[in-house]
């Protein structure tokens, strides 16, 4: 019979503001999940450990927490598989991050609940609602059905870097419920919904770690999500009023014009008003031959990268 040490984070407040840990050691079958058994420490052990859980299923999204500072659902992770994957047999089980504990492995997730209901996620049509039902062609839900599988577990705001340095930020799994009813044939506020994706702390601030793909129990790829919703703020032409907005499209000129990206070109793009603060700096990075020279310059083979540009941009 396998044993572990679960080393697990503590926090309760009625008896002390100061956290701690505490190890248990635990035998346990082979095919245990990390909940099973953090419940089975609960029954044997110690009755007071707090944590949220519901249907065991990976379905309710209840239980999601960080083994050895990854993020998982518990009810999904196997013990012996996270103790493979990390070579040790003990496992350090932590409330997720970016969220305040409330007692042991609880959050306070009402931050998380507020930013979903910000991106008003539910369908807004157009015009008088039809007697019966709207028809929708099954290749139309496939272009949203990944973001459909949100189970809301905040598992890709426990990993998000933009949410840690900017606790306002909207987040992964809102921006992804956002595109879940933008990409809607059905719905008639795509232009609105750009606005609104697209502001302070919006679309634009993500930073394209990748933590949230990662990440996510479901496969929502919420990551995907948000260059999809930069997408729609293209295409509805609300794309100008953000840095980062300003930043993807000089990019996207740079690749198409010359063939590759001018990084020298990025920031008057990105930021016309500040840039010239920083002409001495990049005049001197050129000399040293450490940034491209502005000029314009064209690789070439530009008509084949021209191609590829145009197949993505079918696809998508
Ligand atoms: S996008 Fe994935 S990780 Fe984020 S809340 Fe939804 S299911 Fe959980
Ligand atoms: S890719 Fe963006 S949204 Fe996803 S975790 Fe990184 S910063 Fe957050």
């Amino acid at each position: 019979m396998p044993a572990t040490t679960f080393d697990v984070f503590r926090y309760q407040p009625d008896s002390s503001d100061t956290p701690y840990r505490q190890e248990f050691a635990l035998d346990h079958s082979d095919k245990v999940t990390l909940l099973d058994a953090l419940l089975q420490i609960q029954d044997e052990q110690d009755g007071s450990i707090a944590m949220r859980y519901s249907c065991r299923s990976a379905i309710c999204g209840s239980c999601s927490c960080k083994a050895n500072g990854r993020t998982v659902l518990a009810c999904m992770a196997q013990v012996e598989e996270i103790k493979e994957a990390d070579g040790s047999d003990t496992i350090q089980v932590d409330p997720i991050g970016n969220f305040a504990p409330v007692k042991d492995l609880i959050v306070d997730l009402d931050p998380f609940w507020e930013k979903f209901r910000s991106v008003k996620p539910y369908l807004i049509p157009d015009g008088k609602a039809p007697e019966k039902e709207r028809i929708v062609s099954k290749e139309a839900m496939n272009k949203v059905y990944n973001e459909s599988k949100c189970i809301l577990c905040a598992a890709c705001y426990s990993e998000c870097n933009s949410l840690a340095a900017d606790p306002d930020f909207v987040g992964p799994a809102a921006l992804a419920w956002g595109y879940r009813f933008a990409g809607d044939e059905r719905d008639g506020q795509r232009k609105q919904r750009a606005k609104l994706y697209s502001g302070e702390h919006g679309l634009w601030d993500c930073t394209r770690c990748m933590y949230c793909n990662e990440r996510c129990p479901k496969g929502v790829e919420p990551r995907d999500a948000i260059e999809k919703l930069g997408g729609v703020a293209f295409r509805e032409g609300v794309s100008w009023g953000d840095a980062g907005a300003r930043h993807a499209r000089a990019f996207l000129v740079s690749v198409r014009t010359g063939g590759k990206l001018n990084e020298t070109l990025l920031v008057p793009f990105t930021n016309p008003v500040t840039a010239p603060l920083d002409a001495p700096f990049a005049l001197q990075m050129i000399r040293k031959g450490k940034a491209p020279s502005p000029l314009p310059h064209r690789i070439k083979k530009l008509n084949e990268v021209k191609h590829l540009m145009k197949n993505v941009k079918e696809e998508v």
